[in-house]
């Protein structure tokens, strides 16, 4: 499947106005102006070294094969195309930033704000953050306000640095900014208490991930959770099983492995577009919660470097964030104040808080 949009058009079905509702303001784009930023280092994957050796299991059963109801649909979007500027050397790259009133569905308010060549992209960038706040669209009124400072970049979806969403049916202000700590292997959205802005899966499936860009309750219809992340990360059991399927329908899950749960509890688990799978590992293998099992990749139908992880109860799908336990990670308070730096900067770009300007966005 290709890479589908989230159904954001689920919008005031009363509502008189005609076809064309949007009515999306284009404020920060002009405030924000160019900010010429230095960006962060590269993040450099790691070495595309051998799994971890599994232990030597009994001779294997057949492996099962063509189980193949393992729809895929990509959710790491394919580049941007360029409405861009010419390319701009990696570090020097341009923040923008727009603010949108939301009259229909979101992907509307924000490619009237930015254009339709990034505001496509962008919008499924921006969504990302939104749906650990709110259901999207359901929970989208109009008159909620969108503000965003992003980044495009030549050959990649843009780089979201902060999200700010004024929410009519929560009757408040979310907001999440992209920052790098210390201790991370990747920048992390934070709201400014130093809360990370998504939650993390206790026994999941990876360390560290740059991003989660699927989630089962964003719309998609998407069986997993997708994490983006280098190629090469360490892909973990995520419960004591057995390895019951390899790279089955490979031209869809590219290297792949299944597991299925030890003690009777029928949950299985699915690791989808992986790098190369060693001979040596086989159905039929025990693993234990925590094991290296695999490296993340790139095969299969996906455009960009993602852990597809999906779990099952029978031939049920079920959300991971729902049946493993769940945490919030904070900040270290030593990065805190390197944090609130970078927000304030950031705060500085996206323009003032909704009701504190004059114009159509005060609140009553
Ligand atoms: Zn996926």
């Amino acid at each position: 499947m290709p890479t589908e949009m989230p159904t954001l058009g689920a919008q005031p079905k009363k509502s008189p106005v005609p076809g064309v509702v949007i009515t999306a303001l284009v404020v920060g784009a002009v405030a924000g102006g160019f900010y010429w930023w230095k960006n962060r280092a590269a993040e450099a994957p790691p070495a595309a070294a051998a799994v971890a050796a599994i232990a030597a299991a009994p001779a294997p059963g057949p492996v099962a094969v063509a189980e193949g109801t393992v729809a895929q649909a990509p959710s790491v979007p394919v580049a941007a195309p360029a409405e861009a500027k010419p390319a701009a050397k990696a570090e020097d790259s341009g923040l923008k930033s727009f603010r949108a009133e939301i009259h229909g569905p979101l992907e509307q308010a924000v490619v009237t704000a930015v254009g339709k060549g990034v505001g496509q992209p962008l919008t499924q960038v921006v969504n990302r953050s939104l749906v650990w706040w709110m259901k999207v669209p359901g929970d989208l009124l109009k008159g909620d306000e969108l503000q965003v400072v992003y980044e495009e970049r030549a050959n990649a979806e843009p780089l979201v640095h902060a999200v700010r969403f004024t929410s009519k049916k929560f009757g408040k202000t979310f907001e999440a900014y992209r920052f790098k700590a210390k201790d991370e292997v990747f920048p992390r959205f934070y709201e400014p208490s130093g809360d990370e802005l998504e939650q993390r899966l206790v026994d999941g499936p990876l360390d560290s991930w740059e991003q989660v860009t699927s989630l089962l309750k964003d719309g998609r219809k998407h069986k997993g959770v997708d994490f983006k992340t280098s190629v090469g990360s360490e892909v973990k059991a995520t419960f004591d099983g057995t390895i019951v399927s390899k790279n089955w329908n490979f031209r869809g899950n590219g290297n792949s492995l299944k597991v299925e749960e030890s003690g009777g509890k029928g949950r299985t688990a699915l690791f989808l577009h992986l790098s190369e799978l060693p001979k040596s590992v086989i159905a039929g293998q025990k693993v234990k919660k925590g094991e290296v099992i695999a490296r993340s990749g790139n095969s299969g139908h996906s455009f960009a470097p993602h852990l597809h992880y999906q779990l099952m109860q029978g031939e049920k799908v079920i959300d991971p964030f729902e049946s493993h336990k769940t945490i919030k990670k904070s900040i270290e308070p030593a990065e805190k104040v390197k944090l609130d730096a970078e927000v304030s900067r950031l705060k500085g770009l996206i323009g003032a808080v909704p009701g504190q300007i004059g114009g159509g966005f005060g609140r009553p």
